[in-house]
């Protein structure tokens, strides 16, 4: 089932259901776009419809963050949980497929990638243009099943929608910044904070030039209150 939030359609799937889907997408062999959608980034595809068009778009959109499935619950649809980006590749890595970690700054994805047997190849997320062709040809070369792209919302997602038809690899994930917990750079709220859902807060106090994007948050409650009525 899908939950229309402020424009876009949101996969109401449990974390099983979505790790399926995303494994039925390998086997297709068609490369396709998965986006996790938080909050802030759901706000933003609100008023940017490039994104919002790509998002609609897409194989599949994740309901990551409690305001995402808050949101769904209060539209009146049947979101059965919370499936954020970090859990679903933490998911993913456990299986036996071949990952290419591209994003994040110099060294992050290689440290991150050095923990997991299966990526087959590393690329930091800095570049400019000129770069791109270079950046695909060794991504198709590496012969990955599973493209996580961590360069920010929305760049990421902007950038695998743009390159999907050049890109050989059937599943690109936007992972935001992912390698960074991977790595081990940025911590995770620990599970009392992930439980009452306020994984949110725990970033905000971690990294404080974060704090200003809080206020996405209540801008979205209200948007999502006013949309209802
Ligand atoms: N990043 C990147 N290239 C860029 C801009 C950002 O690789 O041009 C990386 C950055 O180093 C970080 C990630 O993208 O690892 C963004 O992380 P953030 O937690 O801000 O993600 P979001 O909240 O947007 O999902």
């Amino acid at each position: 089932m899908k939950a229309q939030i402020l424009g876009v359609n949101v996969d109401c799937l449990t974390m099983q259901q979505t790790l399926e889907k995303v494994e039925s997408l390998i086997h297709k062999k068609q490369s396709s776009l998965v986006a996790t959608a938080n909050a802030e980034m759901l706000m933003l595809a609100s008023h940017d419809f490039e994104l919002q068009k790509i998002l609609n778009s897409a194989a599949l959109v994740t309901p990551d963050g409690a305001g995402t499935v808050w949101a769904a619950r209060h539209l009146g649809f049947n979101c059965p949980e919370r499936v954020a980006g970090v859990d679903l590749v933490t998911n993913l890595l456990k299986k036996n497929y071949r990952f290419y970690f591209f994003g994040a700054a110099e060294g992050v994805a290689k440290k991150a990638a050095e923990k997991f047997p299966n990526v087959v190849g590393v690329r930091n997320g800095f570049f400019n243009s000129n770069d791109e062709p270079e950046i695909i040809s060794q991504i198709n070369s590496a012969r990955a099943d599973i493209l996580l792209v961590g360069l920010g919302v929305p760049k990421q997602e902007k950038w695998i929608f743009n390159n999907l038809k050049n890109l050989n690899v059937p599943v690109c994930i936007g992972v935001g910044g992912t390698f960074d917990v991977l790595a081990g750079n940025v911590k995770r709220a620990p599970k009392w904070m992930q439980q009452a859902k306020l994984e949110w807060l725990f970033r905000a106090l971690l990294q404080p030039s974060r704090a200003g994007r809080l206020v996405a948050l209540p801008k979205f409650v209200f948007k999502v209150v006013g949309e209802k009525i």
